[in-house]
């Protein structure tokens, strides 16, 4: 028996993932904003968190800052001293996440890399090898992103990717969209390949998380 639903994740919220004011605002004001109401869930933080320090992360990077709900969790993880770059295709979306970062006391730890990632990535191989990657932009990028963070991520570090459910849909529990077979191949990917040893965390709409072996 499967006991986990919406009110274990609760539970388990209550415990580990409440939100101090830096959090809360990030996650009231960028839907408030305007912004999509996509940021991961609180559960899903404090994971990334969580991994994040466990690998002992001095630099991170995220592809997908948004609001900067998620950058928030993975800045205060790492070890002290460390830094996250994030990369940010729209401007709005960075501005407003540049003041939620400040807010929550974490502005000093976080670079936003404004513009299309796949540029921006081009430039960051110079700054590799990364400990801890998040990939959380446009699905269709998945499989470039992985690519490049099998190649810049040291080995023993972590590269994590957001939404391997894809609202269930992957696994035929909701209707597919355009970005299902995306997310099922994808996830194919990553489950055979040689070099990661991976497994999907199940809160929200699911993390693919993997340790980066060879
Ligand atoms: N990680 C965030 C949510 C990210 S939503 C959180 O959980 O809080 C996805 C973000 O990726 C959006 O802000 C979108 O503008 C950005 N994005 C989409 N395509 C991109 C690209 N090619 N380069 C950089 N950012 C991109
Ligand atoms: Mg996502």
């Amino acid at each position: 028996m499967t006991i986990y639903n919406d009110q274990i994740s609760q539970y388990t919220t209550n415990l580990f993932a409440i939100h101090d004011k830096g959090l809360q605002r990030a996650w009231d004001e960028t839907p408030r904003k305007g912004l999509p109401a996509i940021s991961i869930k609180p559960e899903e933080g404090r994971f990334l968190q969580f991994l994040t320090r466990a690998c002992g992360a001095k630099k991170a990077l995220e592809i997908g800052t948004l609001g900067g709900y998620s950058g928030i969790w993975i800045a205060r993880g790492l070890v002290p001293g460390g830094k996250l770059i994030t990369l940010e295709l729209e401007s709005r979306h960075a501005e407003i996440a540049r003041e939620h970062f400040e807010f929550a006391g974490v502005g000093e730890s976080i670079e936003i890399r404004l513009g299309d990632a796949h540029h921006a990535l081009e430039q960051l191989s110079s700054e590799a090898p990364f400990d801890f990657v998040f990939i959380d932009a446009e699905k269709t990028g998945y499989p470039k992103y992985l690519a490049w963070a099998l190649e810049h991520t040291r080995v023993g570090g972590i590269i994590a990717a957001h939404n391997a459910y894809r609202k269930g849909s992957v696994a035929g529990l909701a209707e597919p969209d355009a970005y299902t077979e995306t997310m099922r191949e994808f996830n194919i990917s990553i489950a055979t390949n040689p070099r990661l040893m991976s497994t999907i965390y199940p809160a929200g709409d699911g993390t693919l998380v993997s340790v980066k072996v060879a």
